[in-house]
């Protein structure tokens, strides 16, 4: 990404922030009720293989705060990402752990961290897209919910697309470009964020997707 790129992008995403503000709370909750939902309880979204969930740096440090797990035991770089001609792997954002296929805040009580839950999770399975509701498969939908319960989640909901465009906005603005390279055993794991970038060492990043991308340095 090139300055000029940088420009135009984040002109873009700050075009959007105006309309994120604008959104009419009362619109979406109407839409929610006629959607209808009501949460079963039945944790299939904090489980299994898909399950991943996009958490940023502060909603990182409140999880923190609230269970004494440090960073890398909270969150961790996603799969995805490219690799530079130094043989350092680069990724954008950060995913919550998982124990195994399930979310490690997750236990057959429900959400351990459930007040300071990342806003993904708050808002599942409704999203935003560029202003339009959206929903994900879901056993709740359908579901009888109140007024006063759909005016929540919708506030909510517009909040999580206010801070996705600001997120947006400073990745854009703090990414630094890089050139591109091969896989290599000797790089690092470079996380970009909001906040800049953070280095992790391979050995520093637990579980299995540690192990994937250990095998993947070796390809
Ligand atoms: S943080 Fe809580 S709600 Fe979100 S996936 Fe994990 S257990 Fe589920």
């Amino acid at each position: 990404m090139n300055r000029a790129d940088k420009g135009e992008i984040l002109a873009d995403i700050e075009s959007q922030l105006e309309g994120a503000e604008s959104l009419s709370l009362e619109t979406i909750a109407r839409e929610i009720m006629q959607i209808g939902f009501r949460c079963r309880r039945c944790g299939d979204c904090c489980q299994g293989e898909e399950n991943s969930v996009a958490v940023f740096p502060f909603e990182i440090r409140a999880i923190m705060a609230e269970t004494g797990d440090s960073w890398l035991e909270t969150a961790g770089p996603p799969e995805e990402g490219e690799w530079d001609c130094e043989g350092n792997f680069h990724t954008l954002e950060w995913r919550l752990r998982k124990t195994g296929r399930d979310c490690k805040y997750y236990s057959e009580k429900g959400c351990r961290i459930y007040g300071v839950s990342p806003l993904l999770c708050k808002t599942y399975p409704f999203y935003l897209d560029e202003g339009r509701l959206r929903w994900s498969e879901c056993r709740g939908l359908g579901g009888e919910i109140g007024t006063e319960d759909s005016l929540i989640l919708a506030e909510l909901l517009k909040r999580r697309q206010i801070v996705e465009i600001r997120e947006a906005i400073d990745l854009v603005r703090e990414y630094e470009e890089f050139e591109r390279g091969e896989p290599s055993p000797f790089g690092r794991c470079v996380v970009h964020d909001s906040h800049g970038v953070r280095e992790i060492g391979w050995s520093e990043i637990p579980g299995a997707l540690g192990r994937r991308l250990r095998l993947s340095r070796g390809r």
